[in-house]
């Protein structure tokens, strides 16, 4: 999803209310300038899904993010917006030993999966994305950057302490970022790519164009985890693109070849919504084909767009994301009236 109106709420742990302008060193009630705060005290909130592997999963501050820390590394997937990378970055780094290496993984090109990237970028030891989403990375530099510039003001009136001081810190940072600092290093192809973070062992997996033409699985087998980037959207509408080289016939595939990846105990992250299991994914796929085969039905009918975009069905009842419930149907019939 590559949105940014939901961002007013917030969700952050130890929240201030800020008025803007003030001094954020002069209001602190927080533990942080009384000197209480731990070294590994997180920035933002995390659900630790188990032993090293942490997730911030919040609806309203962009795609899920996934951390997974071992000896000698930390591996983050996924960046959120531009304010929140710095933040992301020491907390991933927190959750490892001091001198980890910090691996980087984009799930898409989307601006709500990677607008932190340029605060992690030039710090990783190794950066990844499919390799059709390094150029639209690459496109996406200048309003990654101007909202990089304005990240204490978005991150004033709903932000820690801590979080407004790294949003500061992105500010001055921002003013020397080059294109390349928000590009990943190492572009993938091709269905399968085993990498190494350390000793971690992980598997990027692609399955042609779904929700975007370069969308990766990351497959963590140690851990049994599966972060699933914006293939799933879970208890939510899912979010088309027209401009991202989507396929929802491919979407279709991609969430069941992702389905396939997992066994019965295998926790997936969504690249929206909360964290589940197998089941989100096979959720995923029957959205979409119910989606398919509805708007095929209005178009075999000769109903027009406007008022096919208009209907809805069973399957999309009860579903967050209600605003992009049309878009959705749009980009379907779309692609099937061709
Ligand atoms: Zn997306």
């Amino acid at each position: 999803m590559n949105t940014q109106h939901a961002l007013n709420r917030r969700h952050f742990i130890g929240f201030l209310g800020l008025a803007a302008g003030s001094s954020a060193l002069a209001l602190t009630p927080s533990r942080a300038l009384a000197g209480f705060r731990l070294a590994d005290d997180p920035i933002l909130a995390w659900d630790e899904l188990s032993k090293g592997v942490h997730a911030m999963v919040d609806a309203s501050t962009g795609g899920n993010v996934l951390t997974v820390a071992s000896a000698d590394s930390v591996v983050l997937i996924d960046t959120k917006f531009a304010h929140l990378g710095r933040a992301l970055l020491t907390d991933a780094q927190g959750f490892a030993p001091g001198d980890a290496k910090v691996v980087l993984i984009n799930t898409h090109h989307h601006g709500d999966h990677t607008g932190g990237n340029g605060s992690i970028v030039p710090k990783a030891e190794a950066s990844y994305a499919h390799e059709n989403a390094l150029p639209r990375i690459k496109d996406s530099f200048s309003s990654v950057k101007a909202s990089a510039r304005q990240a204490k003001k978005t991150v004033e009136g709903g932000g820690s302490v801590e979080l407004i001081r790294s949003a500061i810190r992105t500010e001055r940072a921002a003013a020397k970022w080059q294109r390349t600092s928000i590009v990943p290093e190492t572009g993938v192809s091709g269905e399968k790519t085993s990498i190494t973070a350390g000793e971690l062992a992980m598997d990027l997996y692609h399955f042609g164009a779904g929700h975007t033409d370069n969308d990766l699985f990351v497959h963590i087998p140690e851990h049994n985890v599966l972060h699933t980037g914006d293939v799933v959207f879970n208890g939510l509408h899912s979010f088309f693109d027209q401009t991202a080289g989507y396929s929802t016939k491919g979407w279709v595939n991609s969430a069941k070849r992702g389905y396939e990846l997992c066994d019965a105990d295998t926790i997936v992250i969504p690249g929206h919504g909360p964290v589940g299991d197998r089941s989100i994914l096979k959720a995923q796929s029957e959205y979409l084909e119910q989606l398919i085969e509805a708007v095929q039905a209005e178009i075999d009918k000769g109903t027009s767009k406007e008022a096919t975009a208009n209907k809805s069905w069973p399957f999309m009842e009860g579903l967050g994301f209600e605003g992009i419930r049309g878009r959705a149907i749009n980009a379907v019939y779309d692609e099937l009236a061709g």
